[in-house]
């Protein structure tokens, strides 16, 4: 069994969802989790990130057109799916919320339950699989759904980042960049062989490209050293993925869903003699990691 995840970039571009319609037609794709739409291009604004502006913003103008930019954002997604589906109820849903986790949610279960129209397949919200008891994460209760559901529908589409809190009847947000974590606790708890993690880069490279140049990827890396390249570096795969899927027998595959032939990094709990070097930058300084047969740490303060 694969249980895959499409960060927010895939369902940004054309070429994008035409590749997870092609990846969707395997049905060893039990299921298929999704991240609220993300950026076409650098400049663009996640739609995350403009729920969270509108629960932060106070004055009603302003926070009316954020609410515009938020329905554009998704009306861009029906067209680029070409459904013919309404979402003013969603958007109805939205404005009459105070509930701001709530309202946040509603990025990854609007984009997933599009995506589930548009591949054809069941879509199950994350309200009905990913379970919290008094803010912490029900594995038996979420397992036991994930079983059911997978019995019930053989394969659906969900969406990442969030759960449902049963005891306090609210929804739970992961941290940011959590879709990762959700596809890491299915892929967990329903034991799949493989964890495709799609994204928009190439796998794992030894320097972060950001600041060097590196064509190079890094085929093999262990959870445990994926872990600390995440500690300092979260753009690749969120560090939870690493640590929920430590010492199990899932491996998870790091995808460039635009170029999914290319570049791929495994994961796994096997280690592997592998070097890289990464950056975590603060006000004042940055700290270096260089990991190889020895690790060596390094914090250098930013010149004023
Ligand atoms: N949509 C959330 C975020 O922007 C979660 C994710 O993309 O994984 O952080």
């Amino acid at each position: 069994m694969i249980v895959c995840k499409f960060g927010g970039s895939a369902t940004a571009k054309q070429q994008g969802v035409r590749n997870i319609k092609l990846m969707a037609q395997n049905d060893k794709r039990k299921v298929l989790v999704f991240s609220a739409v993300g950026r076409k291009n650098p400049k663009d604004i996640k739609l995350t990130d403009f729920l969270i502006n509108y629960t932060k913003e106070n004055n009603l103008i302003k926070k009316d057109k954020i609410l515009q930019k938020i329905e554009q954002k998704l009306q861009n997604l029906v067209k680029l799916l070409k459904l013919s589906i309404d979402i003013s109820e969603f958007i109805t849903q939205i404005k009459f919320s105070n509930d701001n986790k709530f309202i946040v949610s509603r990025g990854e279960y609007i984009t997933s339950f599009l995506m589930s129209k548009y591949l054809n397949l069941t879509f199950i919200p994350p309200e009905e699989i990913i379970f919290f008891k008094n803010g912490k994460l029900n594995m038996n209760k979420t397992k036991k759904n994930l079983l059911h559901k997978i019995e019930e529908h053989g394969r659906f589409v969900t969406g990442g980042f969030y759960g449902y809190d049963e005891n306090e009847r609210k929804i739970v947000l992961f941290e940011r960049g959590g879709g990762d974590t959700t596809g890491a606790i299915i892929a967990k708890l329903l034991n799949a062989k493989v964890y495709e993690n799609y994204t928009d880069i190439c796998g794992v490279k030894p320097i972060n490209p950001k600041y060097f140049l590196s064509t190079q990827t890094i085929s093999k890396l262990s959870y445990s050293d994926m872990k600390k390249l995440a500690s300092y570096d979260g753009s690749v795969v969120h560090k939870s993925v690493c640590e929920l899927l430590n010492k199990t027998s899932v491996i998870t595959k790091i995808i460039n869903i635009f170029d999914y032939n290319k570049g791929v990094t495994t994961l796994d709990s096997n280690s592997h003699a592998c070097k890289f070097v990464c950056f975590k930058e603060a006000d004042n300084k940055i700290d270096v990691l260089l990991h190889g047969e020895k690790e060596m740490k390094l914090s250098i303060k930013k010149s004023p």
